[in-house]
């Protein structure tokens, strides 16, 4: 039986160290970067020495988060990475639960032999683990963190307006702005304690989403214009970017965050899809509107995972072949994708 959720536990591993490094997963987004940050400052007022690790840049509408300027990248600098890691008491991984969602690397942590704390969201977590948080009906990593704080400091003295703002920005993000995976009661008073602690949502809102560069915003125009694809009859729209759509646009890491949602935006539309071309591999996002789950069929199909309603993959076929599977697949899910969200 995995010993879950245990602050006393914790609390008791964190007595014997004193270098923490914190792992966000590959492509992070803003929960992983929120909750490693929320999490490495608050660790950091409990008298720790903190290193931060991504496996890859995140994107530039991140970039203001507090304590994101330490975050070592561990694609450009991995030497700088794999000495945080090696100097490492404690690993934390936050916002993934299969090593491999780390990338490259994953080869250093899995030989990491010291204990490693999990702390996320997503479905069926990989065994191996030396502590879990692990609540899959919380909104997001940063929730959890939230929570940890909490019940290791009930009158929360210590949430300062940073870390308030880190944890913000990552259930803000999650949620689609409280939209989905936010329909437990319970989330809203912690809303209210982070905005009491400093955390400014109009500011936040503006920062992650009106920072768009005119690229950015072009390449959603051309994917809503041209490259979006309507399956009526299977309820599914999915929109694919090839190589040189992401040139013609300057991509940058970030820019098709959120693109996804819009295929759900059109009504009658149970099961979105974005394909993005990259390097050696194609990006899958997938998502959906209640009871289809993408986590099953990321799974089942193309060895990813996620939440029910949002999950993600890569395919290493062709961008064409890898559509061409996923088309094929529809027909076998018509009765599911055709329940339709009614009020209730
Ligand atoms: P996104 O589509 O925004 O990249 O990811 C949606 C959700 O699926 C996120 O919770 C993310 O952590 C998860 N996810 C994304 N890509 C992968 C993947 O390749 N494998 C697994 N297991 N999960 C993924
Ligand atoms: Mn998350």
């Amino acid at each position: 039986m995995k010993d879950t959720n245990n602050v006393d536990t914790f609390l008791k591993m964190l007595q014997e160290v004193e270098n923490i490094a914190l792992i966000m997963h590959l492509n992070p987004d803003g929960d992983a970067v929120g909750a490693t940050t929320g999490m490495g400052l608050f660790l950091e007022e409990m008298g720790k020495s903190v290193a931060m690790i991504s496996p890859n840049a995140f994107p530039a509408f991140l970039r203001w988060i507090p304590g994101s300027n330490r975050i070592i990248n561990a694609e450009k600098s991995t030497d700088k990475a794999v000495d945080a890691l090696n100097k490492a008491d404690m690993v934390i991984c936050l916002d993934f639960n299969a090593r491999h969602r780390v990338g490259k690397f994953s080869g250093h942590l899995e030989k990491y032999t010291g204990p490693v704390i999990l702390i996320d969201h997503h479905l069926e977590p990989e065994d191996g683990f030396t502590h879990y948080f692990c609540r899959t009906s919380a909104s997001s990593a940063s929730e959890i963190v939230f929570d940890i704080i909490q019940e290791i400091n009930p009158e929360l003295s210590s949430l300062s307006k940073d870390i308030a703002a880190s944890l913000y920005v990552g259930i803000m993000t999650d949620t689609g702005s409280f939209n989905f995976s936010s329909n437990d009661p319970d989330l809203y008073p912690k809303i209210g304690a982070l905005v009491k602690a400093g955390a400014d949502p109009e500011l936040i809102h503006t920062l992650v989403y009106s920072t768009s560069s005119e690229n950015r915003t072009r390449l959603l125009g051309h994917s809503l214009l041209n490259r979006l694809v309507v399956l009526k009859a299977h309820k599914t729209a999915y929109i694919y970017l090839t190589h040189q759509d992401l040139k013609r646009f300057h991509f940058r890491v970030g820019d098709t965050e959120g693109l996804v949602n819009y295929t759900l935006s059109i009504k009658g539309i149970n099961l979105g899809v974005l394909f993005t071309e990259r390097v050696g591999h194609v990006k899958i996002s997938l998502r959906s509107k209640g009871e289809f789950s993408v986590n099953d069929f990321a799974r089942k199909h193309f060895t990813g995972g996620g939440h029910k309603n949002a999950a993600g993959a890569e395919s290493k076929m062709e961008l064409r072949d890898t559509i061409q599977m996923f088309e094929d697949l529809l027909p076998l899910y018509s009765e599911e994708l055709n329940k339709d969200v009614e009020y209730k």
